[in-house]
């Protein structure tokens, strides 16, 4: 069993412009993942809680919202330098609470300042449309106008990038906002709530609320809030939809994925496996763009994918995600690795033929983390479990297609389709698949085809609930409301009554 070291550190909200001190009715453990051991107790809100940041949000929302826009945007701007001269410090939270290595904590917390900087180009995103003399001395424009309280709710997997995909761009927008982070690592939605007010941002502007459903159903009920950006599983990210839009709130809900890789007899096979290693088991396979399907035509192609993966595999340097030359660290919680590992036990059963068995890593030294080496399994069929689940874990399962035809129809036939990619060399296939295929990101040659923060994220079919996707230009559209307006100036002109509709002849 874990122990509780004394030094369990107490992780708050944060409302208002300060760390809450009111104490918690209750408390759950934050784990290390590398050693096991608890190293936080994390305040779980109450529908008090909630309303009090909620609240602070709203109060907030009177004067941001018509702060202009390249103010904000130079609050942002400062937010900006200091996460970036912090990154360090961040990535090491991350890795401390999530396990993934510093390298790529390191990346996310770079991938998420990457929005910062759009987000700090706002005055150019808000620029509003005008049309001249519409009628007789009569001018019409268009407007973006923020929505008031906005709410962010964030899976563990990406504890500094998804909330990034979120309140930048709220923020910049005019909206105010809480954020309720995984409580499984919390504590760097803290670190960036205390980080945004050093920039300079007024309190009440941003709050962290933390907890689990009760916290969670408390925003989606509350009248105050207007939107809900979610990021996280299916079940949750749908019933996030249903009952956020059911309150009369605007909803994007971002849900999970089983990512397939199309392998052509003509790709290069070295890429390939050098890209499917660092896709399938990079982050430990919990990542929602990470390759847990690939799909190689033809059983010549299958064969030799097969043979370079397994001595890959074999290389691969698993342990804690602070030591030099680690590839993948531990799985997020013990919970979370008997559920990864029981699908293993599953798949052997389901038929599928286990050909490295991930259980079977030993890391002397270090037996309370939560660890689990790469696994994969070949002959995975479409019926089996471990095929139509997300596992969310370093499994990466092979599904052997016989034809480009019978690999899209494989894809496009999955409930998930939030990211895909294509390794081959021939361009007329590449163009068929990106125009076929039933996904909303896509990549060729590309293992993660993560959108950068101009452009936007967001998945197909049950990888997204509600109409927009995240950050980039439908950031700024989910953060806004549109408004048109028609203006006329007293003049010497005569305005008689009309009883017809207005023509503007
Ligand atoms: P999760 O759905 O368990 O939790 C996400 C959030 O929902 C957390 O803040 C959690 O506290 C809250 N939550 C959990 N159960 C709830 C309930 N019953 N009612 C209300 N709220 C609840 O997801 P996770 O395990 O933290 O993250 C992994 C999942 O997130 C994977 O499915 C992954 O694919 C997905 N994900 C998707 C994307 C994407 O962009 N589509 C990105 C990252 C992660």
């Amino acid at each position: 069993m874990p122990t509780t070291p004394a030094a369990a550190a107490h992780i708050d909200h944060y409302i208002d412009g300060r760390v809450d001190d009111r104490g918690a009715e209750t408390r759950s453990e934050v784990y290390n993942p590398a050693t096991g051991q608890v190293s936080g107790l994390l305040a779980l809100a109450t529908i008090q809680d909630v309303d009090a940041a909620v609240q602070s949000a709203a109060k907030a929302f009177e004067t941001w919202s018509l702060t202009p826009p390249h103010i904000r945007s130079r609050i942002l701007f400062r937010f900006r330098d200091l996460v970036e001269r912090e990154t360090d410090r961040l990535a090491a939270i991350i890795t401390a609470e999530h396990g993934k290595v510093l390298d790529d904590a390191r990346g996310e917390v770079i991938r998420g300042l990457e929005v910062v900087e759009f987000a700090c180009g706002i005055p150019q995103q808000l620029k509003g449309e005008f049309s001249e003399n519409v009628s007789r001395a009569v001018d019409a424009m268009s407007l973006r106008q923020p929505l008031g309280v906005v709410a962010g709710i964030s899976p563990f997997n990406f504890p500094a990038m998804v909330p990034m995909w979120m309140f930048p761009v709220a923020l910049a927008c005019g909206n105010t906002f809480v954020m309720k982070p995984s409580e499984k690592d919390p504590t760097l939605s803290v670190e960036l709530a205390k980080l945004l007010t050093r920039a300079g941002l007024p309190d009440g502007v941003f709050n962290v609320v933390h907890g689990d459903k009760t916290a969670v159903d408390a925003l989606l009920a509350h009248d105050d809030i207007e939107a809900v950006s979610f990021v996280g599983s299916t079940p949750i990210a749908e019933y996030v939809h249903q009952t956020a839009t059911a309150h009369g709130k605007r909803v994007q809900a971002l849900g999970g994925a089983k990512n397939h890789m199309v392998v052509m007899p003509d790709a290069d096979l070295d890429q390939a496996v050098a890209s499917l290693m660092g896709a399938a088991y990079g982050s430990a396979g919990e990542r929602c763009m990470a390759i847990s399907v690939v799909v190689p035509v033809g059983e010549d192609t299958a064969n030799a994918l097969r043979e370079r993966l397994v001595a890959a595999l074999d290389q691969l340097k698993v342990g804690p995600g602070t030591l030099d030359g680690v590839e993948m660290g531990p799985l997020v919680t013990k919970d979370h690795r008997d559920r990864v590992a029981g699908y293993l036990e599953t798949g052997a059963q389901e038929g599928a033929e286990l050909v490295v068995d991930g259980r079977q890593t030993q890391l002397p030294g270090h037996e309370g983390g939560f660890f689990l080496g790469g696994s994969l399994f070949d002959h995975v069929t479409p019926d089996m479990r471990i095929y139509r689940e997300e596992i969310f874990g370093p499994v990466l399962t092979m599904v052997r297609a016989q034809s480009f035809a019978q690999a899209l129809q494989l894809v496009n036939d999955h409930e998930f389709g939030n990211g895909t990619a294509i390794f081959t060399a021939d361009g007329n296939t590449a163009r068929t698949y990106l125009a076929k295929v039933k996904a909303g990101m896509v990549g060729v040659n590309v293992p993660i085809p993560v959108p950068m923060a101009f452009h936007s994220f967001g998945g197909w079919k049950r990888s997204l609930f509600g109409d927009h996707h995240i950050h980039g230009p439908e950031g700024v559209r989910f953060y806004t409301r549109y408004k048109t307006a028609t203006t006329r100036w007293p003049n010497d002109s005569k305005v008689r009554a009309e009883f017809s509709m207005p023509t503007h002849g």
